[in-house]
C-alpha cells in the first residue's frame, strides 16, 4: 500500500514525501481510511507506531476540503497528556500542514501565555494543547471550541492516569456534540472502553500491533543485583559499553536527580527529566539528548511518556515499575522504526514481584544475568518496595498490577481520575496540571 492510495491529497503526499516516509505503518494503514470517511476510530497505537501521522494526515485532509472562513476558527483540537508530546504532535502538524494553507499552533502549561494568546487571535486552524492551559486560556475567554469538528485524544490511557478525567468531561461540554471523535491509547482498559463509550460513535476499532506483546527486535535483559550495587552497575555498563544514547528510568523523581548527580560525577554526560523541572530544563535536556550532547537520558515514566527519540539503542529499568503496562511503554523506546534494541532490567530482590508480573504480561522468561561484584544480596527480602519514600505498597502480584499506585507521586491524580478529587486540589502534582 501506498500514501498516495490512501486518497490523500498532493498537498500532504508531497510533505509525506519529504519526510522520507515510503509506505504508511500499519496503525496508519489501519486509521486513515476510516477517518478520511469521517468515522469515529478508537485506536490502539503506542508512540513509535506513526500513530501521529495516522490521525493528522486524515485530519489535515478532512480540514483542507473545505474553505478557511476569515475569522479561522479552531476546527481540530488535539489534547496530549504532556508538554513534550504536545510538542512533539505539533511539529509533526507543522511538517505534513507545510504546503496546505492551514494554521497550527500548540498551547501548554510552564511558559508565558503571551505568544500563545496572541497567535490565537491571529487564528488556528489546528490546535495542540494539554488540558490544563486549554482550560486557562478557554476562562479567560481567548479560546472557543464551539466550531471543533475533529477532536482527538491522544494517549488517552495516559490522560486517564495523570487525572485528566475531569479536565476531558470540561472540555467536551465545550464543543459541539456533532463531530468527528479519534482517540488513540497504548492500552485498553475497562477505563478506556468507558472513557471511549462516552466519547466515540460507533466507532471503527484499529489496532496497530497486539496489546501488551513486546517487540520482537528488542532483546531483553535483566541484571540480578544487591540495590547498592545499581548505581555502580549501571555507570560500568554505560562506561565500559561505550554507549552514548541511553534513555534511563527511575521510579521516582528524587531518584532521577540522585542518579544524575552520580553519573555526572562519573564523567558520564547525562540529565534528569521529570515533572519537577522546569519546561526549559526539559526542553533543554531533551536538545541536547537528541543531538548527541547529553549520552544519558534519567526520566520517570509521566516524563518520558510520548518522547520521540527515534532509533533509541538501550533503554535502562534502573528501577522496574510496579505497574506492569509501564514496563511495556518503557521498552518500547528502544527497537524502534525497524532498528534493533536492547531494554536491560536492574532487579534487586525486592523487585522479584514485579518482574514476575511483568513476565507473565509479556509472556516469557527474561534472560538473567549475575555479573561477578555485583552479585544480588542473598539476605536481602524480597518483600515488594514498600509506599513512602516513593516506594510502592504491593503486596502481591494481582494487586501490584492494577490497584498499587505508581508511586507516592502519582497515587493523588489516580484518584482524581476516578472523580474523588477536582482539577483544583492542591494535592494534584503542578507538573499535571497542563
Ligand atoms: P509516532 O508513533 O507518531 O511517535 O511516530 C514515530 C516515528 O515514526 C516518528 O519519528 C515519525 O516521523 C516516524 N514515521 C511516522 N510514519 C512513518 C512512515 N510511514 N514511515 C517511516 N517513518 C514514519
Amino acid at each position: 500500500m501506498s500514501f498516495s492510495s490512501l486518497g490523500l491529497s498532493d498537498a500532504l503526499l508531497k510533505a509525506v514525501s519529504n519526510q522520507g516516509y515510503e509506505t504508511p505503518s500499519p496503525i496508519q494503514q489501519k486509521a486513515i481510511p476510516p477517518i478520511l470517511e469521517g468515522r469515529d476510530v478508537l485506536a490502539s497505537a503506542q508512540t513509535g507506531t506513526g500513530k501521529t501521522a495516522g490521525f493528522t494526515l486524515p485530519l489535515l485532509h478532512i480540514l483542507s476540503q473545505k474553505e478557511t472562513s476569515r475569522q479561522r476558527p479552531i476546527r481540530a483540537l488535539i489534547l496530549t497528556p504532556t508538554r513534550e508530546l504536545a510538542a512533539q504532535v505539533h511539529e509533526n502538524v507543522r511538517s505534513y500542514s507545510e504546503f496546505t494553507d492551514l494554521r497550527s499552533l500548540v498551547i501548554f502549561g510552564g511558559v508565558n501565555q503571551k505568544p500563545q494568546v496572541a497567535a490565537l487571535n491571529r487564528g488556528v486552524d489546528v490546535l495542540v494543547a494539554t488540558p490544563g492551559r486549554l482550560l486557562d486560556l478557554q476562562n479567560q475567554g481567548v479560546i472557543s471550541l464551539k466550531q471543533i469538528e475533529i477532536l482527538v485524544l491522544d494517549e488517552a490511557d495516559r490522560m486517564l492516569d495523570m487525572g485528566f478525567l475531569r479536565d476531558i468531561e470540561r472540555i467536551m461540554a465545550l464543543m459541539p456534540v456533532k463531530r468527528q471523535n479519534l482517540m488513540f491509547s497504548a492500552t485498553f482498559s475497562k477505563d478506556i472502553k468507558k472513557l471511549a463509550n462516552g466519547i466515540l460513535r460507533k466507532p471503527v476499532m484499529v489496532e496497530a500491533t497486539p496489546e501488551n506483546t513486546t517487540v520482537d527486535a528488542i532483546s531483553q535483559k535483566v541484571y540480578r543485583v544487591a540495590k547498592d550495587k545499581k548505581t555502580e552497575l549501571i555507570i560500568k555498563l554505560i562506561s565500559e559499553g561505550n554507549w552514548n544514547q541511553v534513555l534511563v528510568f527511575t521510579r521516582t523523581k528524587h531518584g532521577a536527580n540522585k542518579l544524575t548527580k552520580k553519573m555526572v560525577s562519573s564523567d558520564i554526560t547525562a540529565a534528569a527529566i521529570h515533572g519537577n523541572k522546569s519546561q526549559g530544563a526539559r526542553t533543554k535536556a531533551l536538545a541536547g539528548f537528541k543531538s548527541g550532547k547529553i549520552s544519558v537520558l534519567v526520566a520517570t515514566d509521566i516524563a518520558a511518556r510520548g518522547l520521540d527519540i527515534p532509533l533509541l539503542p538501550h533503554v535502562i529499568n534502573f528501577e522496574l515499575p510496579n505497574i506492569s503496562e509501564d514496563y511495556v511503554h518503557r521498552i518500547g523506546r528502544t527497537g524502534r522504526a525497524g532498528a534493533s534494541g536492547e531494554a536491560i532490567s536492574l532487579v534487586s530482590a525486592d523487585e522479584t514481584t514485579f518482574l514476575r508480573d511483568i513476565e507473565k504480561l509479556v509472556g516469557e522468561r527474561i534472560p538473567v544475568t549475575i555479573l561477578e561484584g555485583f552479585e544480588p544480596d542473598p539476605n536481602a527480602s524480597t518483600q515488594p518496595i514498600k509506599q513512602g519514600q516513593g516506594r510502592s505498597q504491593s503486596s502481591g502480584p494481582k494487586k501490584s498490577k492494577s490497584n498499587t499506585p505508581r508511586n507516592s507521586q502519582e497515587n493523588s491524580s489516580r484518584k482524581s481520575s476516578r472523580g474523588s478529587e477536582s482539577r483544583s486540589t492542591s494535592r494534584r502534582p503542578k507538573s499535571r496540571r497542563d
